[in-house]
């Protein structure tokens, strides 16, 4: 009978070039990254081959699949769940060996393996040549050259799935050996849990042995009973003693054997490589010295230029949106109504879309930096940085990530093995500045400093954040240095594909776009019901009438006003006054909805003969006499450090199991903020 669905897991080492291939594929727009860590949950999708619908889910990368870490956790619960009718194995053909590692663990659970030979573009272009025949036959699995970032070679690929399916190709592989005396103790062990177990008992004797009941939590091996495991235990000390090693080594190096064996058979190397390119420009850009100040000065420009060239286009919607203003202003009768369309959505909607030239213009830079292999170089740098901050080298990869989102950083962090690592990191994620961060400061910039300078303060706002985050830290650590050694494997220098830049960019503007049109509508409109509600009652508009605006006093009487007020003692030492912590209060919900309450805010309370500068936020703000260059930093770095927005506070109840975690962060970056911004004040009081 012919199978109609069937579901394959595509597995191999961080940065083979597994999410590219799957979004040929299936179609779909996962992100592509250049480091490790990107794909922590892992993702479906499928596509229909003839009359046959396949599945894929794209697992995490790893290098292994030993129940250390989580990634590696979830990949090989994956791989022996009973759903998975197969297993695409990525390996990045440039460095075969040490990708058939993981292959040679995979082949152990016999399922059926089909063998991406991925970057075979980068492969050939380096003059070496590979038997592909040769090693499939060797491995007994089907092989299948494939270049994952162009899509080449994918509809091979599923026309050797689909035959695999089919049993019309072996793919089953064929065993191969360890040593001798571990061989004798696998037997061993099989004889002990023979008819006990329902997965295959050669891959369980050996992970038994090599983990005993330290092994995944699941039901696997729920009928072996302690007597069993004594036994096993004996089995294992007896092969120790044998090969005088212990069972690590003695399984990784029977696995390298095989990786280099087969490598050896059907893989001939040419000789006569130069330095690479790639080994020149690292030769600089990767230098112990010279690495961090070039990092720093190529961060440096990219704020620069989001900065200046986004200036014309953000100028160019503003205008738009005034216009709209304008539209809505004469074709509305003046009133309530009228003021909602126009304060609330246009000015609050429209304060936030204004900024999506700079979101475009940011991730475009970030994305040529990943694509190219650089932001790669960025982590290695910083490893040593990292270190002598008590962390782990690994937390630098979910910072970089906290540069997008804060929330895909956080779940990032599950790629650190050791607990305190990764609270520790989660901690300290917000002070990176997300996305939604970079339209406020772009701003207060451009409305309190001169283009000349906008992208340096910019640039010295993010890199506090990044200082701010390793003192926590080291803070945090208890100002130990972590020794945790980190391995990382550098790419080659890449050119990006305009393909994988343009979805990256698009990712992010629609996330932006998205998020305007849901949360920040919403809550514009909530911001502008607490700021129109309740009304002056009649005969104080009376009284007011001879001193301000009229509107004025409205929004001083209403909700957000009162509330402004009530908390505007707290935020007075820091040069801030209520209409700032209305708008930080509303920063709660997500940052951008910061720029929509001050949209709102100014637009309503500006009086009539002031026309002009209703239309233009950053006018408002360099009109208002609260307002100076001092107290726009000051105010950047409060929207730096306080509390991290709704949707982050609700992934890390869920990554911390509680409201505990929660609670710690809201006070502590609530405290912290208002300490840091304090002391900048007086600092900068004491300096004028
Ligand atoms: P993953 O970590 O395994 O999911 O790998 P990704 O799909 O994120 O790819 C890592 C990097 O390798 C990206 O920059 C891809 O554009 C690039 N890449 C993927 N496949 C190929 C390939 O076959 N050839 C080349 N030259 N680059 C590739
Ligand atoms: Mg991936």
């Amino acid at each position: 009978m012919r199978e109609n669905a069937a579901v394959f897991a595509l597995a191999g080492n961080p940065n083979s070039g597994k999410t590219s291939l799957f979004n040929f594929i299936t179609g779909s727009r996962q992100h592509v990254g250049n480091y490790p860590g990107v794909t922590v949950e892992k993702k479906e999708g499928t596509v229909k081959v003839d009359d046959t619908i396949l599945t894929f889910v794209d697992i995490p990368g790893t290098y292994s699949l030993n129940p250390y870490s989580l990634e590696e956790h979830i990949a090989m619960r994956e791989i022996i769940s009973e759903k998975i009718s197969g297993i695409i194995v990525v390996v990045d053909t440039t460095r075969l060996i040490r990708h058939l590692y993981l292959v040679s663990q995979i082949l152990e659970t016999e399922k059926p393996v089909i063998i991406a030979l991925n970057m075979f573009d980068e492969f050939e272009a380096s003059g070496s040549v590979l038997d592909v025949d040769h090693l499939s036959e060797i491995l007994g699995v089907p092989c299948v050259k494939t270049v994952g970032n162009r899509g080449k070679g994918v509809t091979e690929l599923m026309s050797i799935t689909l035959k695999t399916l089919r049993k019309e190709v072996p793919a089953t592989g064929k065993p191969f050996h360890y040593s001798h005396e571990m061989e004798h103790a696998t037997d061993a062990v099989c004889e002990i849990i023979h008819g006990k177990l329902s997965f295959n008992e050669r891959w369980s004797a050996v992970n038994l042995l090599h983990f005993g009941n330290d092994f995944y939590d699941n039901t696997l091996f729920e009928n072996l009973n302690e007597e069993d495991y004594n036994k096993i235990t004996d089995i294992r000390n007896n092969l120790e003693r044998m090969e005088g090693r212990d069972i690590n080594s003695i399984i990784t190096s029977g696995r390298y054997g095989f990786a280099a064996g087969v490598t050896a058979e059907c893989f001939e190397e040419n000789m006569h490589v130069d330095v690479t390119l790639s080994d020149k420009i690292d030769a600089i850009v990767a230098h112990r010295w010279l690495g961090i100040p070039i990092f720093l000065i190529i961060l440096w420009m990219m704020f620069q230029l989001t900065f200046t060239l986004g200036e014309l286009p953000v100028r160019w919607l503003q205008l738009f949106f005034e216009f709209l203003r304008n539209l809505a202003t004469t074709a509305l009768t003046e009133g309530i109504f009228q003021s909602l369309i126009v304060d609330g959505i246009i000015g609050g909607v429209g304060g936030v879309l204004v900024f999506l030239p700079n979101i475009i213009l940011m991730f475009f830079f970030i994305s040529l930096l990943e694509d190219t292999g650089y932001m790669a170089r960025g982590v290695f740098i910083m490893d040593r940085v990292m270190h002598s901050f008590g962390l782990h080298g690994k937390s630098f990869i979910p910072m970089l990530v906290g540069f997008g989102c804060t929330v895909p950083a956080i779940m990032a962090t599950r790629t650190l093995e050791d607990k305190r690592d990764r609270y520790i990191t989660m901690f300290i994620l917000p002070f990176m500045s997300c996305g939604a961060r970079l339209p406020v400061y772009i701003l207060f910039v451009g409305a309190f400093f001169s283009r000349r300078y906008a992208g340096t303060v910019i640039f010295s706002v993010y890199f506090f954040g990044i200082v701010l985050a390793l003192l926590v830290a080291k803070i945090l650590s208890f100002m130990k240095v972590s020794s945790t050694s980190f391995v990382m494997e550098l790419p080659p220098y890449r050119v990006p594909t305009t393909r994988s830049v343009l979805l990256h960019i698009w990712e992010r503007s629609w996330m932006y776009l998205r998020k305007a049109g849901t949360i920040i509508l919403a809550f514009s409109i909530i911001m502008w019901c607490l700021m129109s509600f309740p009304r002056l009652p009649e005969n104080k508009i009376h009284i007011e009438k001879h001193s301000a605006s009229v509107m004025k006093s409205d929004l001083s009487y209403s909700f957000a006003g009162r509330f402004g007020k009530f908390i505007e003692p707290a935020l007075k030492p820091l040069g801030f006054d209520w209409k700032i912590g209305v708008a930080l209060i509303s920063g709660f919900a997500a940052k951008e909805v910061v720029i929509s309450s001050l949209s709102t805010i100014y637009s309503i309370s500006n009086d009539e003969e002031n026309k002009e500068t209703k239309l233009n936020l950053q006018k408002a703000l360099r009109d208002d006499p609260m307002m100076n260059p001092v107290n726009a930093y000051a105010f950047m770095l409060f929207i730096l450090i306080y509390v991290p927005c709704i949707a982050v506070l609700g992934v890390l109840k869920r990554e911390t199991g509680g409201w505990k975690w929660v609670v710690i962060m809201v006070i502590y970056t609530i405290s912290l903020a208002w300490i840091v911004t304090f002391s900048f004040i007086n600092i900068a009081k004491l300096l004028t």
